[in-house]
């Protein structure tokens, strides 16, 4: 006698069938009527300084995305697949703008209606259309005004936490722009020398002279007549220091600084933060504090 016959056994197995199509349709009934956890927008930022920004306004009310991976040069980056659904599920998409994503135009018109694209640059003061106009403090103060516009609109019963944040914020920068104004006021240089353009606004606010070896854009290569031209006014003016950018190769800054018998040493653009940063929680008024400990120490500053 079988223990389960041919019979028996087509049977069982259409009961185990039936059973498990049960447990699939139940799982799958089960989890699409789980109660939906209320889903925060997403706000999308393309540089550091609107990251932190739009961090310190929004307190846990967004979430806030950025597109540039940590460590790398945002002069170089380029949108992956993935990077544009971010940015299609965006409620709001805060750009640098005045040409620093030079990939924006070609994204612009295919993102859904419901993205309001932000241009931070038409909220603040710019000059010689230079995009890292972060490094100016009042500037940051502006973007930081605007931001706080852009949540209350997207979120009007979270306006007070937004307007109370922004306030301390915007506090915490005055006072940054206090300490570099009494930080740079005396000292026996005033000529900074940086290896890609991109510390105009500092300079300018500071009342500083900025040499840098090449242009607005971190990828160019300088000419070797334009680094004697440097070395020499180097040694001429007795300039201690050349300053090259984190996250950028620094040989061309290494290069000028032997032969002018001076230091190169790195400051922080704010265009991009490090792995250890981040894991570090450093701000943009931390890394401008650093900035400025270094500034004092090239131009002999007391
Ligand atoms: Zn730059």
């Amino acid at each position: 006698m079988c223990k389960i016959c041919p019979k028996q056994k087509k049977a069982l197995a259409f009961l185990v069938a039936i059973g498990g199509a049960f447990v699939g349709f139940y799982m799958m009934f089960s989890m699409t009527m789980k109660p939906s956890v209320a889903q925060k927008p997403i706000v999308v930022v393309s540089t550091f300084a609107l990251y932190d920004i739009a961090r310190n306004i929004a307190s846990d009310t967004v979430e806030i995305k950025t597109v540039v991976p940590l460590g790398s040069d945002p002069h170089a980056y380029s949108p992956t697949p993935s990077d544009i659904a971010t940015f299609s599920k965006a409620s709001i998409f805060f750009i640098n703008g005045a040409g620093f994503e030079g990939w924006v135009e070609n994204l612009k018109n295919t993102l859904p209606s419901q993205v309001v694209m932000v241009d931070m640059s038409e909220h603040v003061g710019l000059l010689d259309n230079d995009p890292h106009y972060w490094l100016s403090i009042d500037n940051m103060i502006e973007m930081t005004r605007e931001i706080q516009r852009q949540f209350s609109t997207l979120s009007p019963k979270n306006r007070t936490v937004y307007e109370a944040n922004a306030y301390r914020y915007i506090e915490s920068l005055q006072k940054l722009k206090q300490q570099y104004e009494i930080g740079l006021k005396e000292c026996k240089n005033r000529t900074l020398v940086t290896n890609h353009n991109a510390f105009g606004y500092l300079a300018y606010a500071n009342n500083l002279k900025n040499i840098s070896i090449i242009g607005l854009s971190s990828d160019e290569q300088p000419s070797a007549k334009k680094m004697v031209e440097i070395s020499t006014l180097m040694q001429k003016e007795k300039i201690s220091t050349i300053f090259f950018e984190e996250l950028i190769d620094d040989n061309v800054a290494q290069t000028i600084a032997k032969s002018s018998g001076a230091h190169a040493k790195s400051l922080q653009p704010l265009e991009n933060i490090t792995q250890s940063e981040f894991d570090n929680n450093e701000t943009y008024i931390s890394i401008m504090g650093n900035n400025l400990v270094k500034l004092r120490s090239a131009m002999e500053c007391h």
